[in-house]
Parts: structure tokens; sequence; C-alpha cells
């Protein structure tokens, strides 16, 4: 072999190895690469996955809580709306300008075009009703347009505001009734009857009358409000202890009134709660039962205890209610007869009362009647946990 070919095979050989070496850095540079990427997409699944399960818990959460809420894009375009959305605000809508009533939609548009400013943007209110709710939704823009729906069902609230305010219209009427009697006989005593003693005698017994309204109106009151604000004094009473009290309390006027009274409560039975309140409420349904019967009439009252409740009974041969009243007479100044009523001394209270008394000691009253025949009112208390068969009072 020639030096020249020596040569040229030395440097054949030298630059194979060099390109075996730059091949060699390549394929390292290449594999850490490859392992970098896989590393970043490792990172960037990672936090995709992250994103959903995050996603996920908003949206269940969402899915979960009663209040409507709905989503839309700057373009009106729905991008998500929660099922209890769709519940409140009734039919499906896709888009701002679908949506229903008008009063809604015209505040989803105000709301959108809102301007961006720093501060929280200012919810546009409505509310309306709809199938059968009402409800109260308030619309916020979320930027650039887009805006987020809050919807909330307020019927049980505007419900009871309703009740209140009518139980306060209602009050204020039935005060003014007897004040304004009171009034005018006082101012008649004076003007017209000062000469005249028997028209005075006339006078003053009706002053006195609308006195005694006026007073059991208030004291009638006065009982709801306290049992409105729960139990008083609550422990171990024995109901048929009570009930001979109040029968006792009532008998000479029953009696007076040409009326029978029958007690029944054999054994002694014991319930849970406030004996005073318990007290009012057999009061109540005795005093209905008197006032409520001719005379020759028979008034019962019968306690046992029977599958778990103190069960009291009060049965009249008296007047009776219609059917369609039947539901009605607990209902606070429900009254079937007003003039009956009110000429008996009745406030139109006693049932609420009743009612109140028996569902705040966990029971319920119930009510049976023949328009012309009398009527059985049906009160029951459940008995202590411990008792079984009907327990023996404390008292
Ligand atoms: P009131 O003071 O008018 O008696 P209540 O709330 O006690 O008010 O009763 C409501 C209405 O139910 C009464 O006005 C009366 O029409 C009717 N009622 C209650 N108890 C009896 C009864 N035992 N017999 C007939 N009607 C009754």
């Amino acid at each position: 072999m020639t030096a020249l070919a020596w040569v040229l095979a030395a440097v054949g050989a030298l630059a194979a190895m060099v390109l075996a070496a730059l091949l060699a850095r390549e394929r390292s540079r290449s594999a850490e690469a490859a392992r970098s990427s896989a590393a970043e997409l490792a990172d960037l699944d990672a936090r995709a996955a992250d994103q959903a399960e995050r996603v996920r818990t908003r949206e269940e959460i969402l899915a979960t809580i009663g209040d409507g809420i709905v989503l839309f894009a700057p373009n009106g375009r729905v991008v998500y709306a929660n099922p209890s959305a769709r519940d409140l605000l009734g039919r499906r809508f896709a888009s701002a300008g679908e949506v229903t009533p008008e009063s809604l939609r015209t505040a989803v548009a105000r709301a959108a075009t809102e301007p961006n400013g720093p501060s929280p943007a200012t919810p546009v209110q409505t509310e309306f009703e709809t199938g059968g709710r009402i409800i109260e939704a308030a619309a916020i823009h979320s930027g650039d347009g887009a805006v987020v729906v809050v919807a909330r069902d307020r019927t049980a609230e505007r419900q009871v505001e309703r009740v209140r305010r009518d139980f306060v219209a209602n009050a204020s009427h039935e005060l003014k009734t007897p004040v304004a009697s009171i009034q005018a006989l006082a101012e008649t005593l004076r003007i017209v009857a000062s000469d005249d003693p028997a028209a005075q005698d006339r006078f003053l017994l009706r002053l006195e009358a609308e006195a005694v309204r006026l007073a059991n109106l208030v004291g009638d009151l006065l009982d709801l409000s306290r049992l409105e604000g729960g139990l008083g004094d609550s422990g171990s009473v024995n109901l048929a202890r009570v009930l001979t009290e109040e029968v006792d309390r009532l008998r000479p006027r029953a009696e007076g009134a040409g009326l029978k009274l029958i007690v029944d409560a054999p054994e002694p039975v014991s319930v849970v709660g406030s004996e005073s309140d318990l007290g009012l409420m057999i009061h109540n349904l005795l005093d209905n039962a008197i006032r409520y019967s001719p005379d020759g009439g028979e008034v019962g009252a019968t306690l046992a205890g029977r599958d778990g409740d103190a069960e009291l009974r009060i049965t009249d041969t008296g007047l009776g209610i219609p059917a369609r009243d039947l539901d009605r007479v607990f209902e606070r100044f429900y009254r079937v007869d007003p003039a009956r009523s009110r000429g008996t001394g009745g406030t139109g209270l006693g049932l609420a009362i009743v009612r109140h008394v028996a569902e705040s000691h966990g029971g319920d009253v119930e009510v049976r009647s023949v328009l012309g025949a009398g009527s059985t009112f049906i009160v029951r208390i459940p008995l202590p946990e411990t008792s079984g068969p009907p327990a023996v009072a404390a008292s």
C-alpha cells in the first residue's frame, strides 16, 4: 500500500469516527428532547385531568343547589344551566332571546349591556310568577357581555308574608269593631241616657259585653303570639287530670245552658308538653262544644291511649259544621256563621289555637261533623317513646 493510500484510509477512518460521534450526540439530544416532551405531555395531561376534576366538582355542586344558575355567552347563547334553572324557569331555552317571561328576558338584556367596570356589576333584579311559583331572579354582567342569572323560589316566603299581612288586617278589623262600639255606647250614655236609669242600665250592659269581647280578642291574640314563640313550660303532663279540671271549670256553664257534660277518662294518660297550653286547647274545644249546642244537648269528652298516641275526643250534639267548611275552621278568624260566633262571645281564634297546641306537641287535630247532628274533634298527641301502654302520670 502506498503512503497516499494509507493517508486516505486514515482520513476515512477518522471521518467515520467523527460522523459516528456526531450521530451519537444527535441521538442523545433527540432522546433528551423526546424525554422532556413526554414529561411536558404528562404534565399537560395531569393539568387537564385536574381541570376536568374541578369542572366536575363545580358541576356537581351547581347541580345540587336549589338556586337556578344560567350562564349566557356574550352572543346570548346558553353556555350552562343547572337542573334547578330548568326546573324554576320552565320551558327549555337555548338563548337569551328565548327566555320567558319578558321581565327576565329584559333583565338579561340590560345586564348584558352594562358597561364593564372595575367594581362588581349591579344585579338587575326581577320577580315573576311561573308554573304556580313565585321566582326572584338576578341577572349579573360577568364581563364582555356574558351574563349569569341566579333564580330562587320565593313562593313559601311570599305566602308567609301574605298570611301575616292578612292576619294583621283581620286582627285590626276585629279590634276596631268592639272599640268603635265602646266609643259609641259611652257617648250615647253620656249624652242621651244620662237622665234615664233604665236606658243607662241597658247601655252599660252592652258596654260591658263589648269590653268582654275586646278582652277575649286581645287574650286570644296574645295566646296565639305566645304559642308562635314555641313551647312554654314543658314536662310530663297528665292529660286526664287537665281534662277533668277543665270540665269542672266549664260544668256550671254547660249545665246553665241545659247541657249534659259527660267525661270518660278512666286512665291517667301522660304526654310531654306544656300543661297550660294543653289546658287552653281542651278549654277551647269544650267551650266551642257548649257554645254551638242548643239546650238539651250532650257534650262528651273521652281520653285514652291508642296506637302510641293520647287520643282526646270532644263530641257534641250541636249545630254541626257544613262539609265545605270543615277544612277551614282551623284558620285564624274563619267562622261558619260570624253573627252566631260573635253573639256567643267567639273570637274566631279558638280552633287556630287548638291546632297550634296540637302541632307544637307533635300531634294533630281533625274534625268530623254532620250538619244539624253534631261534631267530634279528635286530638292525637304522641305518647312518650318509653311508655308503651298509656303512661301513668307523674302528677
Ligand atoms: P269562634 O270563636 O268563632 O268559635 P273558633 O276558631 O273556635 O272560633 O271556631 C271557628 C268556627 O268553627 C266557629 O265560628 C264555628 O262556626 C265553627 N265551630 C267550632 N266548633 C264548633 C262546634 N263544636 N260545633 C259547630 N261549629 C263549630
